[in-house]
């Protein structure tokens, strides 16, 4: 029997350019599952809002696995506006469907904004509804108190929570804090809808390879590099990474090469280019902007060590994807990263916001050859546990479970009647 699933993402596309203001974590997620998904026989449209004017409105992403753009809202809305743009998205979902007259079984909704339109369409299509939230709003507080976040996404992720029939989350420690943030002194809670599903990393993209041949062909200095790979937004702490390059004892032989941000990152970057500058080490730190996946692997196989200073990360793909390159990680004991790295051994985890730390430990690997050597080689055997496949199977296992689990509380339902 066909199982159809629709993930909504009113905001992130799976095509949509990596590494700007809004495209990271999430776009890959989206597009790795369904893929995966698909593969295994799963029908799986990612519904997401039209964001370049030029996209065609259905793309094929593998098999069984398409991306269906709808217009939802002003092309203008920032961001945190997109809410109002929720009817307007259900709208056009139920008019794709009827029109293609198809049906769902199941919906994957992913981040806050589309948790009211997930929540909207279960009801109305009378199928189970799954929540992925990637980031939730009390968490980004907890980690930086300076983040702004509106009541609407608490409350909406309050609601969402409570009506999702199953929820995904990425490491264990996302389920206490969502006990702890969200539901502390509400002893119904059901825990046991939450399921923690670690995601994967493409393993053919981020390979090992030559360290000088990488630098070579990106036209790299020479000299030793720390990478900085991700989103440009004060939440991962790249003014961190630029205080503890400033502070290594041998500064003057390092670059710090940060990857990521675009046109709408530029108040952040020229803050950073300031900081830089005060710090004395502008010539050495280089803004690339956003790259591509597969040239993105090309700087994870150049770098001698990759910084991951985030105030919070409830995965973290970057640090996982430069394991998988044998680049040897420093990051920030937070979040998923903790999950992710064992200290010592596959990278290091120190203290967020502390730069003092991160300098200590970026000396030990650039001045260690033998022990970069030894850490680059456990962290790519850890990353090969990590596949987007193995997502896919427990996610269709979860799938069907609250698939069968719907289907008899609504059975049950109809016989009382
Ligand atoms: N990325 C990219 N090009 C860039 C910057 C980042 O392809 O210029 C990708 C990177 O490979 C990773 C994702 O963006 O898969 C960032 O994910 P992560 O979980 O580290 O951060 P998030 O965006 O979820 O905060």
């Amino acid at each position: 029997m066909e199982y159809r699933v629709a993930f909504l993402s009113l905001h992130g596309c799976p095509v949509a350019r990596l590494g700007e203001k809004d495209t990271g974590g999430m776009n890959v997620y989206l597009k790795e599952t369904a893929k995966q998904l698909g593969k295994l026989g799963i029908k799986v449209d990612v519904f997401t809002r039209v964001h370049d004017p030029n996209d065609e409105e259905v793309i094929q992403l593998g098999i069984n696995a398409r991306v269906i753009h709808l217009k939802a809202g002003e092309s203008t809305y920032r961001k945190e506006d997109l809410y109002q743009a929720g009817p307007e998205f259900v709208e056009n979902v139920l008019r794709f469907q009827k029109h293609e007259n198809t049906e769902y079984n199941l919906i994957h909704s992913h981040y806050w904004l589309s948790s009211y339109p997930g929540i909207t369409l279960s009801k109305l299509w009378s199928v189970p509804l799954v929540s992925t939230f990637h980031t939730l709003a009390k968490l980004k507080l907890k980690a930086k108190a300076e983040e702004k976040e509106s009541r609407r996404r608490i409350t909406t992720e309050t609601e969402a929570i409570l009506q999702s029939d199953g929820i995904v989350v990425s490491t264990d420690s996302e389920i206490s804090d969502i006990k702890e943030l969200y539901f502390k002194s509400d002893k119904t809670f059901k825990h046991s809808k939450i399921k923690v599903i670690t995601p994967g990393v493409n393993l053919e993209i981020f390979r090992p390879g030559n360290r000088s041949e990488a630098k070579k062909k990106l036209k790299l200095s020479t000299r030793k590099m720390v990478l900085y790979a991700g989103r440009v937004e004060p939440l991962k702490g790249i003014d961190i990474a630029i205080s503890a390059v400033a502070m290594l004892e041998i500064n003057e032989e390092v670059d710090l090469i940060v990857v990521g941000g675009d046109s709408t990152s530029a108040d952040i970057v020229a803050e950073l280019k300031e900081l830089a500058s005060s710090l004395g080490i502008s010539e050495r730190v280089k803004f690339v902007g956003s790259i591509s996946q597969s040239e993105l692997g090309d700087f994870y196989r150049a770098a001698d060590v990759l910084i991951f200073p985030s105030y919070y990360e409830s995965f973290g793909l970057v640090a996982l994807e430069a394991m998988a390159s044998g680049t040897p990680v420093v990051a920030s004991r937070v979040g998923g990263l903790t999950k992710l790295l064992k200290n010592g051994e596959t990278g290091y985890l120190v203290p967020f916001r502390c730069a003092e730390s991160f300098t200590e430990k970026l000396e030990v690997i650039l001045s260690n050859p033998a022990l970069q050597d030894a850490i680059s080689y456990s962290a790519r055997r850890d990353a090969i546990g990590y596949g987007w496949a193995d997502l896919a199977r427990k996610l269709a296992g979860f799938y069907t479970s609250l698939s069968d689990q719907y289907s008899l509380v609504s059975d049950s339902a109809v016989e009382i009647v």
